[in-house]
């Protein structure tokens, strides 16, 4: 279980990562760092960082970096007028969403500037050219179609042999949410034969590579 202080960091910060999904995610992490030990981990989509405190706490405890990539000017869902705006994330000098100032202030409230390294930018871009194996990949990123897809296309081979990926938002019903996670990352990476389901939690789908 994660350390109960960090867990109230994590609760206490702006997001959309439920409580039990969370600590599905940090156990997922775990086993990651047990199955390939000493490999750092990424997570596309931190917002204010906090899924990144679960994923972190684990990071830290299996002595690895965890990589927290976002553009940081928020998804489509976001934005003025959708239904996942928060006002509160916008810079009034700019008038644009930055969550950026937010997440760096939760990783110093939780003590976990050492162990996450912000990555800031396009998640598709940044995964294209990413050099080396992770042995935890957990996808949060943008929900539309072709972002979706982007991802899924540009990091799932960074994931080691029994390294474990995630994927959050993972609806099959419409109205539960949008279908882009499920059919465009999940789906794939079972078609794929590279990857098996180990755990499902909510809309928290764990898989580990398994070729
Ligand atoms: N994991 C977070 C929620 C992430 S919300 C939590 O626990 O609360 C999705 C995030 O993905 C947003 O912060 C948005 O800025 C980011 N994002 C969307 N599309 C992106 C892209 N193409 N590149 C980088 N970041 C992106
Ligand atoms: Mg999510």
């Amino acid at each position: 279980m994660i350390d109960p202080g960090l867990r109230e960091v994590a609760l206490a910060t702006k997001g959309f990562m439920p409580s039990d999904e969370g600590d599905a995610l940090f156990d997922a992490a775990m086993l990651a760092g047990r199955n390939v030990p000493s490999l750092d981990m990424v997570e596309v989509g931190s917002y204010c960082g906090r899924s990144t405190v679960w994923v972190g706490a684990a990071a830290r405890s299996c002595g690895v970096t965890l990589y927290a990539v976002d553009h940081h000017g928020g998804s489509e869902e976001n934005q003025p007028g959708w239904e996942w705006f928060d006002d509160t994330v916008v810079d009034p000098s700019t008038g644009r969403i930055n969550t950026l100032p937010f997440f760096n202030d939760t990783m110093t409230r939780a003590g976990l500037t050492d162990t996450v390294r912000a990555v800031v930018g396009d998640s598709a871009s940044l995964g294209a050219s990413w050099a080396s194996k992770i042995s935890f990949l957990f996808i949060d990123g943008g929900h539309g179609r072709e972002i979706a897809r982007a991802d899924f296309a540009a990091w799932h081979e960074h994931v080691a042999h029994d390294g474990i990926f995630a994927i959050h938002d993972v609806f099959t019903d419409p109205a539960d949410g949008g279908l882009a996670p499920y059919e465009e990352i999940y789906l794939p990476a079972l078609e794929s034969g590279k990857f098996r389901e180990i755990s499902i939690t909510g809309s928290l789908r764990v898989l580990q590579r398994v070729a």
